[in-house]
């Protein structure tokens, strides 16, 4: 996107009114409409504006725009994930989604025009584990959503026949002129009888009462790709409410969350994980048998005087994303004995000799104040 939030591109303030969103977008409007502007981008330019100002200048868009921010509300609206998605065979998997898959209206509702409408698209969240991310998997998920009612192939009708609704006359949208001393307001207002459709039903259908939709639960496949992250989403088209009798479905977005793993945190395109090494094996080095998050073992190899917090990189063991795998990282934790008995105390003992003998230079606090001493202003 690059030009910014839809507040931007209008050049209005974030508590700009209606009026002032309206006035920003006729004067840019003007300037940029492509029949005019003959400046190189003028057609983008003009493309932006009207995207913007079709949500500023719609209450219920304008909220939720607001509510979501730039980046989510344009993802969510256009479909984000674009290495993913799409669909899969799947077939056998039982999930667990009772506990936390929750579907709500997303983009629904709101401002309703005359004519079939589109179905409303359906926002589901889905929890999976770290290592799936990393991998990749295939999900079964049950979505309730509306299809076309079976016995009046969505028409509502039981002959399947619509006719003209006599009240608006096939315009589905009314006339309502209310008087006041400025004068003669015009209202218009979706049609009563056909619901702003324009037209009605031959014989209403006794299974869906007209409406021409069916609640059902459907198993949807997903397949979720390597490399997703918390608050990607997924689109999967037409897989929303159903439409209108003759108008599209709505998509199904998959807002996909990663849970927490205990050895493993992410961070980017790389992994991140622990080992904890004696200080003698800080001293000496050692090799670790490391389990990879897929559950696989290397032999990580920790060299001689290793420090505490250093981060060892073992390559291409990271999240999988678009073709390229990120790095392992894992961190070396030192950890000192709380106690050491018999024959381990006499060797620290006699490393504490040792070391004091060794240390012209000075030891550990002169380390210190040497270094103290140093510090640039
Ligand atoms: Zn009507
Ligand atoms: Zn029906």
């Amino acid at each position: 996107m690059g030009a910014g939030n839809y507040y931007d591109i209008l050049g209005v303030a974030r508590n700009a009114d209606e009026k002032e969103i309206k006035k920003a977008y006729r004067n840019l409007a003007r300037k940029y409409h492509p029949d005019i502007c003959k400046e190189p981008g003028a057609e983008e330019k003009f493309k932006e504006i009207n995207e913007a100002y079709s949500v500023l200048s719609d209450e219920q868009k304008k909220a939720q725009y607001d509510n979501m921010g730039h980046e989510t509300y344009t993802n969510a609206s256009k479909g984000s994930y674009t290495g993913g998605g799409g669909f899969s065979g799947g077939g056998g998997f039982s999930a667990d989604f009772s506990g936390f898959g929750d579907i709500f209206d997303f983009f629904g509702g709101g401002h309703r025009q005359s004519g079939p409408q589109p179905g409303s698209d359906l926002l589901m969240r889905i929890q999976i584990r770290l290592e799936d991310a990393v991998s990749g998997i295939d999900r079964d998920i049950e979505v309730m959503h509306t299809e076309p009612c079976p016995a009046c192939s969505g028409s509502g009708s039981e002959t399947k026949r619509l006719n003209t609704c006599p009240r608006c006359g096939g315009t589905g949208q009314m006339r309502q002129v209310s008087h006041s001393s400025f004068g003669q307001f015009v209202h218009m207002t979706p049609c009563v009888q056909c619901g702003g459709k324009g037209k009605i039903p031959e014989k209403t259908c006794r299974e869906c009462h007209g409406s021409g939709h069916t609640r059902v639960k459907r198993k949807v496949s997903v397949h979720i790709p390597a490399g997703i992250d918390s608050g990607m989403r997924l689109r999967m088209e037409g897989y929303g409410e159903a439409g209108d009798y003759g108008a599209a479905n709505g998509d199904l977005f998959i807002e996909v969350h990663v849970q927490p793993h205990n050895r493993f945190s992410r961070s980017g395109d790389n992994l991140e994980t622990m080992i904890e090494i004696s200080p003698a094996q800080a001293v000496l080095g050692t090799s670790v048998d490391l389990e990879t998050i897929d559950n696989r073992h290397i032999d990580l190899k920790v060299p001689a005087g290793v420090q505490f917090n250093t981060a060892l990189k073992i390559a291409g063991e990271g999240v999988k994303r678009r073709g390229k795998h990120g790095d392992l990282l894992v961190r070396v934790r030192i950890i000192t004995p709380k106690s050491v008995s018999g024959e381990q105390k006499e060797l620290y003992q006699k490393l504490v000799e040792l070391e004091g003998s060794s240390s012209g230079s000075g030891g550990f606090f002169s380390g210190i104040m040497g270094g103290k001493k140093k510090t640039k202003k």
